[in-house]
């Protein structure tokens, strides 16, 4: 079931997002619900925040690029991050251009470490505690900050967020029609 996103200027997107249990109601179809958002948003990422529901939750996927052959593999990485914490992050920073589906026709270059040590728990319960790197960290970072109230654009320099300004405007006040639903106040 597709679920409508929310979009900057949605108060619970500034929220400290809660950690959850396995009893958590009704999880494994909140998952694949995300999924299917995420999906038909063409995102790959989602965090739980966006879709509602203040809880420690992401769900990520994405075709992973090889820079020796500058392609696409044809096999999805897919992960589910519960309650996760970065536990250290790498000293080398890399620029990346980043999107997200709560901030419609957004992209701007955000600087973040290219690698981070990540604790989480996946779909089945099962911890890990891993160093990781390329799209999968670039994304969990990106994930994460929404757990945490954030969105990429409070990462930009001040000269940089003046000059969006309007365009967060227009998104805090409705005025963007992405193809996929928003959910609207
Ligand atoms: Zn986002």
């Amino acid at each position: 079931m597709y679920l409508p996103i929310v979009a900057l200027g949605d108060p619970i997107l500034r929220k400290e997002a809660q950690p959850i249990t396995p009893d958590y109601p009704g999880l494994k179809e909140l998952i694949a619900d995300m999924f299917e958002t995420m999906y038909s948003a063409d995102g790959v990422g989602l965090a739980a925040p966006q879709i509602d529901r203040s809880i420690r939750l992401v769900v990520i996927g994405f075709r992973p690029y090889d820079e020796k052959t500058d392609t696409y593999g044809e096999e999805e990485e897919r992960h589910v991050l519960i309650n996760p914490e970065i536990v250290s992050m790498g000293e080398k920073k890399g620029y990346f251009n980043e999107g997200c589906l709560s901030l419609p026709d957004i992209h701007e270059d955000v600087l973040r470490p290219e690698t981070i040590v990540l604790h989480w728990f996946d779909e089945n319960w099962e911890e890990h505690n891993e160093e990781i790197g390329g799209l999968f960290a670039r994304v969990a970072q990106h994930e994460i900050d929404h757990l945490n109230g954030k969105v990429f654009t409070d990462r930009l320099s001040p000269l940089r967020k003046t000059m969006i300004k309007r365009k967060l405007n227009d998104v805090i006040s409705g005025k963007v029609h992405p193809k996929y639903r928003l959910k609207r106040k």
